[in-house]
């Protein structure tokens, strides 16, 4: 189960088994300890087998090359409970997607997810309970992140929270530590999300629809069966390799990342200042302006891709 790069830190479980008297006082003390490592955002919520992937794929992407190894995922009923962390992405950075500097904020996230995901895991083993670090690995990321109560999901495919809108990456620790819930949220991006259509203007492989939500996939890489918006990821995936110089289209390619556009231009992607909590307290109280507010957002230039330079000259 373990991310095959990460790691996993001391595999020995305290024999000193803490007991916390109640689940909250535990959800608690992994919260702040989450945070401690570097988490901007974290929740809890149990294990849904349903966004536990059917089968693990070890795929042949360097030398020597071998037959891509597929093995059942089965995880026992007892890793009850995941602890699901965000990651914030630098906000400057990512407003030059897709760029350079877009693409090395997303690979230094990832980088940061192995030592918060990993550490957290390492102390849930210390306090005498079992724990595994997991990043895109194992489940879906989405699905728990909501039942965790981190966020929604938004027409470009990707969860839209209220801090940072869709500024983030997401690992998780499963773990059998009693822990308490939290709760999913409301925060009326399903209302945006219906008006706005700004990330599906301005996706550079036109791969998030533009039309109302659905129960059916778009490609065979799509899950059907769930009413929400289908981003065609096989587009967005051959931008990246494009975009990346791995693909012999690359001569077409407009720099050497792959792309964030769809979080870059999103409305709800603002930092936490005073003006932008005041804004996005607006968005989620008062629905009938939403499509005022996407007009806004659009007139204040918000959303426009920031130049290398002026990225570094900031
Ligand atoms: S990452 Fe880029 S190409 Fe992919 S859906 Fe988002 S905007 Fe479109
Ligand atoms: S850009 Fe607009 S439509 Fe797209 S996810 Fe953000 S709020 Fe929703």
């Amino acid at each position: 189960l373990e991310p095959t790069c990460w790691p996993t830190g001391p595999k020995e479980i305290s024999d000193n088994k803490i007991d916390f008297g109640n689940p909250s006082n535990a959800s608690a003390l992994v919260k702040k300890t989450a945070l401690f490592y570097g988490a901007s955002i974290v929740g809890v919520c149990r294990l849904d087998h349903r966004w536990i992937y059917s089968d693990s794929y070890e795929s042949p992407i360097k030398p020597p090359y071998f037959e891509p190894k597929h093995k059942k995922i089965d995880i026992p009923d007892w890793w009850k409970n995941v602890v699901v962390i965000g990651v914030e992405e630098d906000y400057n950075a990512i407003r030059t997607s897709p760029n350079h500097e877009s693409g090395t904020e997303t690979a230094l996230a990832y980088s940061k997810m192995g030592f918060i995901a990993s550490s957290l895991a390492a102390y849930i083993r210390g306090l005498g309970y079992q724990a595994i670090p997991l990043g895109n690995d194992t489940a879906l990321s989405i699905p728990l992140a909501i039942d965790a109560g981190l966020g929604q999901l938004g027409r470009n495919g990707i969860l839209i929270t209220p801090e940072l809108g869709p500024r983030l990456r997401i690992c998780k620790v499963i773990t059998n530590l009693p822990l308490e819930s939290d709760r999913p949220i409301d925060f009326g991006v399903d209302d945006f999300c219906t008006k706005c259509k700004k990330c599906a203007k301005l996706c550079p492989s036109q791969a998030i629809p533009y039309d109302d939500k659905t129960f059916e996939g778009k490609t065979v890489s799509n899950n059907p069966g769930s009413h929400k918006w289908y981003v065609d990821v096989e587009k967005c995936d051959l931008f990246w390799l494009v975009n990346s110089g791995k693909k012999q289209e690359a001569q077409k390619r407009i720099s050497v990342s792959d792309c964030s556009n769809c979080i870059r231009v999103c409305p709800w992607n603002k930092p936490n200042t005073r003006i932008h909590k005041i804004a996005k307290w607006s968005a989620r109280n008062t629905p009938m302006l939403n499509k005022f507010f996407t007009q806004l957002d659009d007139a204040l230039g918000y959303g426009k891709q920031l130049s290398s330079k002026d990225f570094w000259d900031k």
